[in-house]
């Protein structure tokens, strides 16, 4: 009987927690999500984290900057963030317009307000298996895997992408939950011998239902990251639903699995910077 793992009710229930811890401080935490440009996918998801922090209890602030921001007005706006003792939490929304160096802003946020987890300091730390602020998207994954009761320790792990966003935190992540991890890519030779091996799967590389059911172990944790829209309006993920749920122990639907977790752990590590920062 394969197991729905519902990422709604999970992220609600991580939302009402990180409210409650909130209640409990004291004091705001401040989130600052900096926006460049009118990309709408983008303009939706700062919106939804706006939202979402406030409705935790976050002082959350957008700041929307034009398209022809230069680099060097954006890296200002970012040290004001930094210097900023309200502000707990930075995050810059990716991808910013083409004459920007998305690294060298990245490498610009302070590593404690670094709430994406994307500073070289913070990729370094995950790998060193040390404290860290972690990447919202893989952190969600942990914790569907987790809610779900899905064991890794020793477990055979398969991460389908090596993206610095999803794949690769992913893959450190399960290493340290004691998984044996591969990663496979575009480059990766039998992708569906790799998945018929996994008994556990995540799949993160933005190719519309490609994972089919036939790739899948009888019994394995599907995690489908990815969000595809077709032309027909439909949003599906990485995995072929339908097929992969036949045979599947456990799997993520799209939407409402991942997608969900993604902004409650954006709340968890705002809250967690500000406690690093505030009361170390
Ligand atoms: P990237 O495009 O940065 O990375 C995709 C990865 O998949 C790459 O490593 C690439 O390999 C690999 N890949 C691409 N095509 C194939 C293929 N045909 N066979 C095997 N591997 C392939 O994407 P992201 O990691 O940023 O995102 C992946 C998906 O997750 C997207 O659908 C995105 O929308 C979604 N996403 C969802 C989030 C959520 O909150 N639910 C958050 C972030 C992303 P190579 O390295 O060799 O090029």
């Amino acid at each position: 009987m394969t197991r729905l793992i519902d990422g709604r009710a999970i992220a609600a229930a991580l939302r009402a927690a990180v409210a409650e811890q909130v209640a409990r401080l004291g004091y705001r935490p401040g989130l600052a999500v900096v926006l460049v440009g009118e990309d709408p996918a983008s303009a939706v998801y700062v919106r939804a984290k706006d939202r979402a922090a406030g409705a935790a209890g976050i002082a959350a602030q957008t700041r929307h900057l034009p398209a022809d921001t230069s680099e060097a007005d954006l890296l200002a706006v970012i040290a004001g963030l930094n210097a900023d003792p309200a502000v707990d939490g930075i995050l810059v929304q990716l991808p910013l317009p083409p004459h920007i160096r998305a690294r060298a802003v990245i490498e610009a946020i302070d590593p404690a307000k670094d709430v994406d987890g994307f500073h070289p300091i913070n990729v370094g730390r995950l790998h060193d298996g040390v404290a860290a602020l972690v990447p919202c998207t893989p952190l969600g994954v942990m914790k569907l895997l987790a809610a779900a009761d899905v064991s890794l320790r020793g477990a055979r792990a398969l991460v389908l992408g090596r993206s610095a966003i999803v794949g690769r935190p992913m893959a450190a992540l399960l290493t340290a939950a004691d998984a044996t991890v591969t990663v496979a890519h575009s480059r990766t030779r039998d992708l569906a011998a790799e998945c018929r091996r996994a008994e556990v799967v995540v799949a993160a590389i933005g190719r519309a239902e490609m994972v089919r059911g036939d790739w899948i172990a009888a019994g394995a944790a599907v995690i489908d990251v990815g969000i595809n829209r077709l032309p027909d309006g439909r949003l599906v993920g990485d995995v072929a639903y339908a097929e992969a749920a036949e045979v599947a122990g456990a799997i993520t639907p799209v939407p409402g699995g991942v997608g969900p977790m993604t902004i409650a752990c954006l709340l968890e590590n705002t809250v967690r910077a500000a406690m690093a920062r505030r009361d170390p």
